[in-house]
């Protein structure tokens, strides 16, 4: 899928609605639509990469997204609280947007890990 194609560049374009959480020159955080948890952030890189491996090959991209996420958490007042880093890779993973983005998730207690 190219750049031009891809949802979530179109969000960080702002020609489809979101709402943010926090954002930097690197990344761009907002509100998941369909959350799973009280709180449901993606942090997207404003760079296009298809997934988190393809993130890696970035290690210093890779670093900020992940300092991203902690300013999320910390934003969103979950911290100390804890909260959860999600990569989705591949169909079994329900992977649906093919836009390298990091899940923070939190707010609740969350359900166990796995199926
Ligand atoms: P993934 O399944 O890991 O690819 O995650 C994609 C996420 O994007 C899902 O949790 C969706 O609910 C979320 N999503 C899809 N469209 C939008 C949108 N327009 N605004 C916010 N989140 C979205
Ligand atoms: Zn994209």
């Amino acid at each position: 899928m190219s750049a031009s194609d891809c949802l979530f560049c179109k969000i960080i374009a702002g020609d489809i609605p979101s709402t943010v959480v926090y954002q930097n020159d690197t990344v761009y955080c907002f509100r998941d639509i369909n959350p799973q948890s009280r709180v449901h952030v993606l942090v997207v890189p404003r760079e296009h990469h298809e997934d988190a491996r393809e993130l890696a090959g970035d290690p210093k991209l890779l670093a900020e997204v992940l300092l991203a996420g902690a300013e999320v958490a910390r934003v969103e007042g979950i911290d100390e609280s804890g909260y959860r880093f999600v990569f989705n890779t591949g169909d079994d993973a329900c992977r649906t947007v093919f836009h390298a983005h990091l899940h923070v998730l939190g707010g609740e207690q969350l359900a166990g890990f796995g199926r």
